[in-house]
């Protein structure tokens, strides 16, 4: 007969069975990731937003959860629920959004379905894998540490807003003041690549419109009369894209131009939009002010400027390094080899990682297609992210 063990199973053997645990519950992870996604929320219907919120509420106080609803009038309502901890610590920040880029009705083209080992449809991995993941995560915590409160072994709050694909506009504040209460700020976006790498760098994002006013002409009787705002734009878009320097991650794209009413007419109006991307925080006011100082160079047009950067570049800090290094560590316990990529597009762990806080981003679902018709997450690698954050949680 074999011997009874007394020895503690090692750290390896208990992370290998965080997986396992997870692993045994794919199917409601899964079920709950298809709830979210049929509930369309694009972030320019305030009720689709609030009825998505109202549901999740439901589900986060079923956790011992409490729920606070920041109200919104333009975007849904944002979502807070904060969960006490056994220990007396700061909270660990859990930072997310509701909001998707799908308009409603989507979902019957993107019809959301398993098939291949994954689940596709529209939000499906930007970002409600993100959400189902929190709260797997949550609910093993909850139960590790015996708690039918919502007792978790540390404190944790989940903040989940409505209007994060729109430059997070009535939210940002609210983040704010949230990061700079917490320990750490875990960031459920998608991760980055099929091998799941969390974001560690992100570019800063700006937009602005130029807007150009000439004075409008026919073309063959008044000709000199007229002052072409059009062509006033056009050499205003060739002295922008010389401020270009790829090199340091600085780039300006004029995505739209606009401008005149007909082809007989000496163009009156014209306006284009520049998006800004910026990989140093310094970048940001520079570019501004050079934007701004902008100056027609026909001096019978008027130019206006509108816009700025919304958010300021995620700089991988030391804060940052450290909570990766710390991934990297629970991942190799877990079993796999967690890497780190840089990204161009910006998300709120923009925000937090500008105020210091240490932040890792991507901690979400693993896929491929954010924001297109082919959209999808990884049904295998959902136990490993949720046990992933699990153990991060408790870690920090
Ligand atoms: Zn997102």
């Amino acid at each position: 007969m074999k011997k009874a063990r007394t020895v503690k199973p090692s750290r390896s053997k208990q992370s290998s069975s965080a997986v396992q645990y997870f692993a045994k519950r794919t199917t409601d992870i899964v079920e709950t990731i298809r709830q979210l996604v049929e509930i369309e929320s694009p972030s320019d219907v305030k009720q689709a937003v609030d009825r998505l919120s109202t549901i999740l509420t439901g589900r986060f106080e079923e956790l011992g959860g409490r729920v606070t609803l920041h109200r919104s009038e333009k975007y849904g309502n944002h979502l807070q629920a904060d969960f006490r901890g056994a220990q007396k610590s700061k909270p660990v920040l859990l930072l997310g959004h509701m909001d998707t880029v799908y308009p409603i009705g989507a979902i019957s083209k993107m019809r959301c379905h398993e098939a291949k080992g994954r689940l596709w449809g529209p939000g499906v991995l930007d970002m409600k894998s993100g959400i189902a993941l929190m709260l797997a995560a949550i609910e093993s915590l909850r139960s590790n540490s015996g708690g039918d409160e919502g007792i978790l072994p540390r404190p944790v709050t989940v903040f989940l807003v409505s209007d994060e694909e729109v430059g997070s506009p009535s939210s940002r504040k609210i983040t704010e003041a949230l990061a700079k209460k917490s320990a750490a700020v875990f960031v459920m976006e998608p991760a980055y690549g099929l091998h799941g790498a969390v974001k560690t760098e992100r570019k800063g994002v700006g937009e602005y419109t130029i807007r150009v006013t000439g004075k409008a002409a026919h073309s063959g009787l008044d000709f000199e009369k007229g002052q072409s705002a059009i062509l006033e734009l056009a050499k205003q878009i060739n002295a922008i894209s010389n401020l270009v320097d790829a090199r340091h991650g600085l780039t300006l794209n004029v995505g739209t131009v606009r401008g005149g009413t007909k082809v007989n007419v000496v163009p009156g109006s014209a306006e284009a939009a520049i998006d800004v991307r910026i990989t140093r925080n310094s970048d940001g006011a520079r570019i501004d002010r050079k934007l701004r100082a902008i100056r027609p160079f026909n001096k019978q047009c008027h130019i206006e400027i509108r816009g700025g950067i919304n958010r300021p570049p995620m700089e991988r800090t030391k804060g940052v390094a450290a909570l990766y290094q710390q991934a990297v560590k629970i991942a190799k316990e877990l079993g796999w080899k967690l890497q780190e990529a840089s990204v161009g597009g910006g998300s709120d762990g923009n925000f937090t990682t500008a105020l210091g806080i240490s932040t890792l981003d991507g901690m979400g679902g693993v896929g491929d297609g954010a924001h297109a018709e082919h959209e999808h997450v990884l049904i295998s690698e959902l136990p490993k992210r949720a046990a992933l954050l699990a153990k991060l949680i408790e870690s920090v």
